[in-house]
């Protein structure tokens, strides 16, 4: 049938629709993916290059300035040592040993201790204001080893100014190389508030300044519990220390919290610095972004997934529509068999594929005997089910599967007998003829042998060579149903010769028309 390749082909449109209706919203969803991926790396790679040049720019500060201390501690050490020193007086060799110590905003005091930690030269004091630092963790460390060079101490609390500051050191040594004291600065831990102060890290970002043995100098935001308390022993901090600059995502130092780090040497000197940032904050801006994104990314995904869905959907359902449509337009109503149109369809299939020239192919054109009359006597509703009764009988009578029976007009019907010869299509006729006289409708008055058909047949064996078309073989079925009318009706007539008419046994007409 002409309709299948057409469902199936709108069947194929559909499901491409819906195909493409899932895949497009996949790919768009794919993409955003990756575009979201993206924007989460460079989220991340952003932060540890802010954090890295924070890093370069605080630890060049803190360089430069311990630099400069050291300087005035080695001018110390080196006058010290200066000949004719001693022959001057006090205040003389303050102002030699102090001259190039620094006097900025944060440095606290500047002095010379002697061996037993007494002090004996001040930079803000002559006579040297008496202290002794003989306990100072710094005096030890340079008294025990004389290779110490510059020593920075763990935060303390200045015991002449009382403010927490850090000592820088260095020791002196006396001409026979024996411990001769120390020389210190101190330095206050507001200059490293100061210099980190206004730095925004988040709510859970740090930068801290460690000693390299895990002592924590200083921390912003500040919390005075977290000066001078060691990290020595966190993994994240061992790691600061092995590989002196980098960045990397692990444990916070002081919890298993995620953090990520980034952390550097400064200079050559034990100090590390490190900025912890909290990995949701880094991903605070991108998760809001990726939100956004996403909701109306999934929202058109969702929408074009629905849209194709529904638009196969009605493809589908218009094409069951058509497809409905086109049999019934080829459908008799009354009787539910092809109509005339189906038929003619049939008859330029036949025609088309040549079978009326090969195997033998035989029409019956049926026509119910004075059906008027039953029209008129019965009423036109009881015509109608001797019409349904009529299909019926003709159906029971085409019992081959290529058997095709039409109603192609108001009483007349037609079977297209594919592949049956003459004599098959005579016992079809027979047939017929033996159902209609079986059909009766009791209840409208009608009984069983009152109703008659006559038949006429053609079949590609009897026309004549050269007429053989389905077309003429029609002409010819018509001309017979004619003769058998002409000739006493109930009955079936072959064509040509007309005068092979047979009438149907048994029937009124038939005892009439044979007498
Ligand atoms: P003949 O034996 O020569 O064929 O006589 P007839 O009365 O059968 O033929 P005629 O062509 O004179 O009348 C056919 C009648 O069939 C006329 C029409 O009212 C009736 N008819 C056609 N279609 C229908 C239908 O669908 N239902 C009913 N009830 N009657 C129909
Ligand atoms: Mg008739
Ligand atoms: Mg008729």
């Amino acid at each position: 049938m002409r309709m299948l390749p057409d469902l199936t082909s709108r069947l194929n449109a559909a499901r491409a629709w819906i195909g493409l209706g899932v895949l497009a919203p996949l790919g768009l969803l794919v993409v955003s993916g990756l575009m979201l991926v993206d924007l989460r790396n460079d989220a991340w790679d952003k932060a540890a290059q802010t954090s890295r040049n924070l890093l370069q720019v605080i630890e060049r500060d803190i360089a430069r300035n311990v630099e400069i201390v050291d300087l005035s501690l080695r001018g110390a050490v080196d006058n010290l040592a200066a000949p004719g020193f001693s022959a001057v007086g006090p205040a003389l060799r303050q102002l030699i040993l102090f001259d190039r110590a620094v006097t900025a905003r944060d440095m606290g005091v500047f002095l010379v201790v002697d061996e037993n930690g007494d002090t004996v030269y001040d930079a803000n004091a002559v006579p040297a204001r008496p202290l002794s630092n003989a306990d100072r963790s710094y005096f030890r460390a340079h008294r025990d080893r004389p290779d110490l060079g510059l020593f920075i101490s763990e935060p303390m609390t200045s015991r002449m100014l009382g403010v927490p500051i850090i000592v820088l050191s260095r020791r002196i040594n006396k001409p026979d190389g024996s411990f001769g004291g120390v020389v210190q600065a101190s330095l206050k831990l507001t200059y490293f508030s100061r210099l980190f102060a206004n730095l925004a890290l988040g709510a859970k970002g740090a930068i801290n300044l460690y000693a390299r043995d895990g002592r924590r100098i200083m921390r912003h935001p500040f919390f005075e519990g977290a000066i001078g308390d060691s990290v020595a022993a966190s993994p994240s901090f061992q790691r600061f220390v092995r590989e002196g600059s980098g960045s990397f995502l692990g444990s916070a130092v002081r919890s298993t919290e995620p953090r990520h780090h980034t952390f550097t040497r400064i200079g050559d000197l034990p100090l590390i610095l490190a900025v912890t940032l909290a990995p949701d904050e880094i991903d605070a801006e991108w998760r809001a972004k990726a939100l956004v994104i996403g909701s109306i990314v999934s929202i058109l995904c969702g929408l074009c997934a629905g849209l194709s869905l529904l638009f196969g959907r009605e493809l589908r359902h218009r094409g069951r529509m058509q497809v409905e449509l086109a049999r019934l337009s080829l459908t008799d109503p009354l009787t539910g068999l092809p109509n005339r149109r189906r038929f003619e369809e049939a008859l330029a299939d036949v025609e088309r594929s040549g079978r009326s020239g090969g195997a033998p192919f035989s029409l019956l054109v049926i026509d119910a005997d004075h059906f008027k009359a039953v029209n008129d006597r019965h009423g036109h509703a009881v015509g109608d089910e001797v019409l349904q009764g009529l299909a019926r009988c003709l159906l029971a009578s085409a019992r081959h599967p290529g058997d095709l029976v039409c109603r192609v007009g108001g009483e007349e019907f037609v079977m297209l007998l594919a592949g049956t010869d003459g004599a098959g299509a005579q016992r079809v006729a027979d047939a017929v003829h033996a159902e209609v006289r079986r059909l009766g409708l009791p209840a409208a008055g009608i009984p069983a042998g009152a109703l008659t058909v006559s038949i006429g047949l053609a079949s590609t064996a009897s026309v004549r060579a050269g007429a053989r078309g389905a077309r003429e073989l029609y002409r010819v079925a018509d001309a017979a149903l004619y003769a058998a009318k002409g000739s006493g009706r109930n009955r079936t007539c072959i064509g040509p010769p007309w005068s092979a008419c047979a009438p149907g046994e048994g029937a009124p007409g038939a005892q009439a028309d044979a007498a």
